[in-house]
């Protein structure tokens, strides 16, 4: 079977979507195991932690401080060093090949070419000042937690119980979503769909950052003015509004790697992706294996070196999750008494390891 640049890309769309709608109905059963009392037997799938971006950003900064990894959300930091490390090469390709919310927002541009037949782009001047939304938030978060936040109180918000239940507290908004947070979503769908990539290109912070650190990437598209015939089919289909023909090569900060461009050019050799000018281009299959390959090595990295999965205790987790319910008496008979030994200890452990931290924190406060 043929395939095509969209097709390879889709297949690791697919993939991605299909791992992170795993991790989320683990970590729901996980979660409402302990809002009925019960210690779950499904392990809580570390890979929650992709979506506590904030915590990732306090970690880095506790990492480039002490060199410790934290040991409550450790794979936040793990995955955020990943995604960082795949705008080096790919620019933002992590936004349109692995990142969910990505594939999404192109499900929305295909539904409003089926109901509208037109894509809506705002004016320039709106454009700009839209998009400089999302920088505006990643510089907010980046400037608190940078420059306002001591060492010490990042010590003091890893260990706090807000940043330990982080994962069930943006589980429960979605599950129990207030009518505001049901209005805010519904209104950005509505806008995604009328306004191609409208949240991706508007307002995630991960996308700005992602953009900033691939505007130093080694990997681009580059156009071969020569041969190009300026039949503008690659700037109609692009979902950054980039003005490609002006370009020779593509360093906007927009730039997905998404190569919709490079499928729907008509001269084969005008259009490609080079990570050294004057090399080969490189296909859509090289940066397939690219992502797989990173994201494969960066988590079993992390896995083996134990910077992986927290050392919360499922204890702990249940007395967050049912602080006013002693656990039922079905918990109790389905544990013996050597894991409730083991459970007790690892709670005393972590207790006197978060008093430990905290004793740290407010001594180098004094
Ligand atoms: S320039 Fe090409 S690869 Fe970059 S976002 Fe536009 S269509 Fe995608
Ligand atoms: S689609 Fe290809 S040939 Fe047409 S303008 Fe774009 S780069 Fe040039």
């Amino acid at each position: 079977m043929k395939t095509t640049p969209l097709s390879t890309r889709r297949s690791v769309q697919i993939i991605f979507s299909g791992i992170v709608v795993f991790i989320g109905i683990r970590f729901y059963l996980f979660v409402s195991c302990l809002e009925n009392g019960v210690l779950p037997e499904i392990e809580r799938p570390a890979g929650v932690e992709a979506f506590l971006p904030i915590s990732a950003l306090v970690s880095l900064k506790h990492w480039l401080y002490t060199g410790i990894i934290n040991s409550i959300h450790p794979s936040a930091l793990v995955l955020f060093l990943i995604i960082c490390a795949t705008a080096v090469v790919t620019k933002k390709g992590f936004c349109s090949w692995v990142c969910p919310i990505g594939f999404l927002s192109e499900g929305a541009a295909k539904l409003n070419g089926m109901l509208l037949k037109k894509t809506l782009r705002l004016p320039a001047i709106f454009d700009v000042l839209l998009r400089s939304l999302k920088y505006l938030i990643a510089g907010f978060f980046i400037y608190q937690i940078f420059y306002k936040m001591s060492v010490s109180s990042i010590e003091q918000f890893i260990h706090s119980p807000y940043n330990q239940f982080a994962d069930i507290k943006m589980l429960k908004f979605f599950k129990d979503m207030s009518t505001t947070a049901f209005i805010v979503i519904v209104v950005l769908i509505c806008l995604t769909i009328t306004i191609r990539n409208f949240w991706c290109r508007y307002l995630c912070p991960y996308g700005a950052l992602l953009g900033i650190i691939g505007f130093l990437s080694l990997g681009r598209i580059h156009r071969q003015p020569s041969h190009c015939i300026d039949c503008g089919r690659c700037e109609t289909v692009c979902p950054g509004n980039i003005d490609i023909r002006q370009k020779t090569w593509i360093n906007s900060l927009e730039c997905s790697t998404c190569m919709s461009c490079i499928e729907t050019c008509p001269e084969k050799k005008v259009l490609g992706f080079k990570l050294v000018p004057g090399r080969k281009s490189l296909g859509a299959m090289a940066i397939a294996i690219f992502f797989v390959l990173i994201f494969t090595a960066g988590i079993t990295t992390a896995g083996l070196s134990g910077h992986w999965k927290n050392n919360i205790p499922l204890q702990a987790y249940l007395q967050h999750a049912t602080p006013d319910t002693a656990p039922s008496s079905k918990t109790l008979n389905h544990i013996s008494p050597e894991k409730m030994q083991r459970m007790i200890l690892m709670m005393n452990q972590f207790r006197a390891q978060n008093m430990q931290n905290l004793q740290k924190s407010n001594e180098a406060q004094k």
